[in-house]
Order: C-alpha cells, then sequence, then structure tokens
C-alpha cells in the first residue's frame, strides 16, 4: 500500500516512551526535554511586540527558503561559522538540516559512519534514507580513530556524523587532538563530516573548543539550532557550510517546506537584537550547571563503584554503565513502575550494544527530583549490577 521507502522507517524508541514517562507522578530523566520553566517568555513576548510594531501583517507573508537574510546574517556574525550569510540556511530544527543534508549527500547504500552510541534522530533519518550505516565506538575523549582509520582502508564512506560537543547521549566532548585527528583523515580520505551542535553553547566548565567545522570549513557541515538555547517549539536550526551545499540544500528544503517558519524566524531575530540571549544562556548555565553537579554526585555516592559514569562540562545528559551482564531494556520496565524513566542504552545503536547502559537527563528535573528519582532507582540498579 505504501512507497518501498517506508519500509526503512522507524519510530523512535524515546517518542515512543515519552507518552508513558509524562504521567503524572513519573519522574522523567528520559527526554532530551529543556526545562519549560526556563523559557523565556517575559522575552519573547516583548520581541513578539516589537516585530508586530515593526511589520504589521507582512509577518505573516511568505518569505525566502533560505531564510530572512538579516536573521542568517545574525548567525553569521555571531557564530564562529566561516563565510558569510550566503553559506548559511535556516532550517525547521536541526533535525530538518539532518534530513535535508541526507537527502542531497547520499544515494541508497552510501556508507555513513555514525559514533556507537549515537543520536537516535540521526540514525532515524540515514535509515530512512536507506544509507548503509556502520558505527566506531567513542570513549570519554572522543571516537576511536584507529578504528576509523581501519574500517577507511577498506571501505569508502561519504559521511562521518558526529556530535563532538556534549554528545548525545553520552555528554562527552571531543578533545582538541581527536577534533584535529579527525579532520585530517577526512581530508586523507575524502568524506564530509556532519557536525552536529545543538548543545555548543550550553558549556557550564571549561574552555570552548574549536569547533570541528573551524578547523576544516571545506569538508564539514555544521548544524545548529535553537531549541536547547531558546525554545523547541520555535523549530529554528541552521546548517553552516560551504556554499554549493547550502545551494542544493536550498533546492531540497523548497520541495520540503517551502520555508521556515517566518514569524518565529524575526521572534528569534528580534530576541536577539533587544539582547536577550547572554542573559538567557547564562541562567541556563547556572542551573542546568548546578544540576549536573547534583545529578553526578548523587548517583556516584549512591550507586556502586563498578557502576561507570560519564562526566560532561556541558549539555544535558549524563551517561552509565552497569555490570557488564545488567539489561537496561528490563530495569526500564521495573523503573517505569516505581514512578521514573530513562532511556536504555540499546536506543541509541543501529544493531544493539550497550545493553547495560542507561542514558539519563538531568535539565528537566529539580534537584529535589534528581536526588528522589536516583534514590527510587537505587535498589533496583544494585540489583541488577549484581
Ligand atoms: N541533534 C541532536 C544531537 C539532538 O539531540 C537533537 C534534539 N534532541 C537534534 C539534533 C534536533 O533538534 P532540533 O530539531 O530541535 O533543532
Amino acid at each position: 500500500m505504501f512507497a518501498k521507502c517506508t519500509h526503512h522507517l522507524n519510530s523512535s524508541f524515546i517518542r515512543d516512551i515519552l507518552a508513558v514517562t509524562q504521567q503524572p507522578g513519573i519522574i522523567s530523566f528520559a527526554g532530551g526535554l529543556p526545562d519549560p520553566t526556563l523559557f523565556p517568555k517575559a522575552e519573547l513576548a516583548k520581541a513578539a511586540r516589537g516585530i508586530h510594531n515593526q511589520y504589521g501583517g507582512d509577518l505573516y507573508q511568505y518569505s525566502e527558503t533560505a531564510g530572512i537574510p538579516d536573521f542568517r546574517q545574525w548567525i553569521a556574525d555571531h557564530y564562529d561559522t566561516p563565510g558569510s550569510k550566503e553559506e548559511i540556511i535556516i532550517t525547521t530544527g536541526s533535525q530538518q538540516g539532518l534530513d535535508l543534508t541526507t537527502r542531497c549527500l547520499i544515494n541508497p547504500g552510501d556508507k555513513i559512519i555514525v559514533e556507537a552510541p549515537s543520536y537516535l534522530g540521526a540514525l532515524q533519518v540515514f535509515t530512512a534514507n536507506q544509507a548503509s550505516l556502520s558505527a566506531i565506538p567513542i570513549d570519554d575523549e572522543g571516537p576511536d580513530l584507529d578504528a576509523l582509520e581501519h574500517y577507511l582502508e577498506q571501505e569508502r564512506i561519504s559521511c562521518f556524523y558526529t556530535v563532538p560537543d556534549f554528545q548525545n547521549p553520552k555528554g562527552t566532548s571531543y578533545l582538541l587532538q581527536r577534533r584535529k585527528a579527525l579532520v585530517a583523515l577526512a581530508e586523507r580520505y575524502d568524506f564530509w563530516i556532519m557536525e552536529d551542535a545543538p548543545y555548543r553553547e550550553l558549556r557550564y566548565r571549561g574552555e570552548t573548543l574549536p569547533s570541528l567545522q573551524s578547523l576544516s570549513p571545506e569538508r564539514v557541515i555544521r548544524f545548529g539550532s535553537f531549541s536547547k538555547i531558546i525554545a523547541p517549539a520555535l523549530r529554528l536550526g541552521w546548517i553552516s557550510a560551504p556554499q554549493p551545499v547550502i545551494k542544493i540544500v536550498e533546492k531540497m528544503k523548497q520541495c520540503a517546506d517551502l520555508h521556515s517558519s517566518g514569524y518565529d524566524q524575526h521572534l528569534v531575530l528580534e530576541f536577539l537584537r533587544q539582547g536577550s540571549l547572554p542573559a538567557h544562556l547564562e541562567q541556563l548555565k547556572q542551573v542546568y550547571g548546578e544540576r549536573l553537579k547534583i545529578m553526578f554526585n548523587t548517583l556516584s555516592s549512591q550507586l556502586p563503584e563498578t557502576v561507570k559514569l560519564s562526566k560532561p562540562d556541558g549539555g544535558m545528559f549524563i551517561w552509565t554503565e552497569l555490570s557488564e551482564t545488567a539489561d537496561t531494556m528490563k530495569l526500564f520496565r521495573k523503573a517505569i513502575k516505581q514512578g521514573v524513566a530513562f532511556v536504555p542504552g540499546e536506543a541509541f545503536h543501529i544493531d544493539g550494544g550497550s545493553k547495560n547502559c542507561l542514558r539519563f537527563n538531568f535539565s528537566n528535573s529539580d534537584s529535589e527530583q534528581i536526588q528522589q528519582g536516583i534514590k527510587r532507582l537505587t535498589a533496583l540498579i544494585i540489583n541488577e549490577s549484581e
């Protein structure tokens, strides 16, 4: 009944469990959600009044596929991206950026390397577009480049997909040396790097590292997002890439949705021009940074020493590795009955893996909920780890 390409559509485990985890009484560490109490509502309302006064009815008109020029200019001026606004396109969330770019670069069967574990939404996009996926492990300092090079000696790949800053799901970031070595491999073996960076601005300690794109602008396609730093409902993201990539993605975007919401673009641009972002970001960093600390300390003080925790400097997630024989899918079902949720590790793999791991989100629970939720989980985790 449906076209063949639909056979490759998967439903996201996280989206499927979101309904369960949003039941009253459940403490959810599952979704990668920002805290709704921190959305900059007053500043967005002020920006909305501003754009109504400036543009009136024009706000609701169709607009350019690549995005409102001044908005693209703002991104070109304020982010560490190479090039001008001609090398930026606005997308309907960075998720659309991943999809449009994949459709433009990948034929069915082309090889993409992903991180193991990796962002589930990207895995869905690549699978739907019939890419041939292989995964290479990442540790706390970045990808296993020996494994990657070994692979590259045998096979030609089109693309390497990565979240180098505060990865989803591990929370860890690539060290500078690994960043440099990865782009050197891309240059040597001639493949694209898709640098997905929605958490890059959410750094709570340490120094910002150069983006992969800044190390190799001709090789890297970078994806940015306003979802984590302003609000996901606005569905605004951007791609920064060499102009030929932007031009072809623009044509693909015309097919997809003509353009991202002009109203939302004007709203965010006005919010940015009114200077509301720096103080808002400071607040997010302060609150989320504190929650990261509380979650990390609670987990490490309550769980056995054999349980390994990732140690992120930013983002929204902590990754936890239980004993080798643990089964976090089973643990998930028991945890729901105790009123607490997380995402089992195997959801982040193309072919199983991390069955003894789990991802905790810390941005959408306050310190009380974090402590309470981990207390509910501790006995279950200790049982599972034995
Ligand atoms: N990339 C990563 C790594 C993500 O975690 C997410 C959202 N969870 C996205 C992309 C998509 O974000 P959005 O479409 O809201 O910009």
